[in-house]
């Protein structure tokens, strides 16, 4: 029967020491939601080449099919048209929850990250399952501490047009600890700073994607604001290295998963003009309201307790980010 097949995968997958003599280890089986996004297909990438059975849910909001198409016919492969804000049932023992409108043009609005996350805390606490809840540097809000540590409460406006996704991730790290204390669910928190990459949605407005796609296209790279505003952007392969040390791990967190190199948006655009077109346009563009005005990582935490740093400068990994744009935005033949 179903459930004692699971159990079996549990104690094999989970427990090192608990391995039976002479049983081989089978790959747990992983539920990602948001596995279709940008970030989740990178994580699926790497549980599918482990030997994992990865189980990914999406309602193709702002994922896409193609960024798991690759994995179409594979037997440890499955993908679930689904929107997370209604009930889901399966027998899975981790579940790296990701799905959430993460640009704020889509996030405006939209309850994912509380009704979501509850339903896959539910999901967790009735299998027993571990959680991953992927929240994010804006629950530190416009931070009044440089570079931000996880001990930092935050500084966020409740009833501004970014609260929906700050305090949405906030009540979702509340609902995470909550199940922890009160349920016993096995939780991770991992809080994401700004990441990059291949198969990043080309039109969310995000200032990365937004600024190579203007360079290939010939438009001008849109700043806004003065441009002095600052991030500190990761390239996605080391955020799902460390999304899965967390996972694995022994630590609730919540963790920084970040790069601490701190960029201005008008050092930004100089680092885009060098890598595709030094004669890029700049066009100034009013900033949007509560844009945070700085924001660099503390990792030490995960540095100690998760041996986990990045290793790929903004140089080496946005190159490898426009290869991608160049085939999508012009076809493979340019
Ligand atoms: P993304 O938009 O590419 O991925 C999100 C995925 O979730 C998409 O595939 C989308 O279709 C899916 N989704 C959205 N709402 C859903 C719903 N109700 N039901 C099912 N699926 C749904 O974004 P991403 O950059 O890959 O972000 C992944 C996670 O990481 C998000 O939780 C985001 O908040 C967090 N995060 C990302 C960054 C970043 O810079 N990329 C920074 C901080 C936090
Ligand atoms: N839930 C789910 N899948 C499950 C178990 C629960 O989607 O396998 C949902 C459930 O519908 C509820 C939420 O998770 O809306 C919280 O569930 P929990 O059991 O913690 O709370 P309760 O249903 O007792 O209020
Ligand atoms: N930004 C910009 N030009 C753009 C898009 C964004 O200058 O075309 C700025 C934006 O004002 C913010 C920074 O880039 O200060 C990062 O914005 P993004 O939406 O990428 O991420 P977040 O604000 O969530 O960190």
């Amino acid at each position: 029967n179903q459930r004692s097949a699971f159990e079996e995968v549990r104690v094999v997958g989970l427990g090192g020491g608990k391995v039976p003599l002479g049983l081989k280890r089978r790959g747990l089986r992983v539920v990602v939601t948001g596995g279709a996004g940008f970030v989740g297909s990178h994580l699926v990438d790497r549980l599918m080449e482990r030997g994992d059975s990865v189980i990914v849910v999406d309602n193709f909001f702002t994922g896409r099919k193609e960024n798991v198409a690759h994995h179409f016919g594979k037997p440890n492969f499955e993908l679930i048209r689904h929107d997370v804000v209604e009930p889901l049932l399966l027998e899975v023992d981790q579940i790296y929850h990701l799905a959430c409108p993460a640009s704020p043009v889509h996030y405006k609005f939209n309850p994912t990250n509380v009704v979501g996350t509850l339903n896959m805390l539910g999901l967790a606490k009735r299998v027993g399952a571990r959680f991953l809840l992927t929240s994010t540097s804006e629950v530190y809000g416009d931070p009044l501490q440089h570079p931000q540590a996880e001990t930092y409460w935050g500084n966020v406006n409740p009833i501004g047009v970014r609260s929906c996704y700050d305090e949405g991730k906030r009540t979702a790290e509340t609902l995470a600890m909550d199940y922890h204390r009160g349920a016993k669910v096995e939780v991770r928190i991992a809080r994401i700073f700004n990441t990059y990459g291949p198969r990043m949605c080309i039109d969310d407005g995000r200032v990365v994607s937004n600024f190579v796609a203007q360079a290939l296209r010939k438009e001008p790279l849109t700043v806004y604001g003065d441009g002095k505003q600052t991030r500190s952007f990761q390239f996605v392969s080391d955020l799902v290295e460390g999304l899965m040390r967390l996972m694995d791990g022994e630590h609730v967190g919540p963790f920084n998963l970040g790069n601490p190199g701190e960029f201005t948006m008008l050092e930004l655009a100089k680092v885009v003009q060098d890598t595709i077109d030094p004669g890029a346009r700049i066009e100034f563009k009013d900033n949007t309201p509560d844009d945070p005005h700085k924001r660099k990582p503390d990792i030490t935490k995960a540095k100690e307790l998760l041996n986990w740093e990045p290793t790929v400068p903004l140089h080496k990994g946005l190159p490898l980010m426009v290869t991608d744009f160049r085939k999508r935005i012009f076809g493979d033949h340019h």
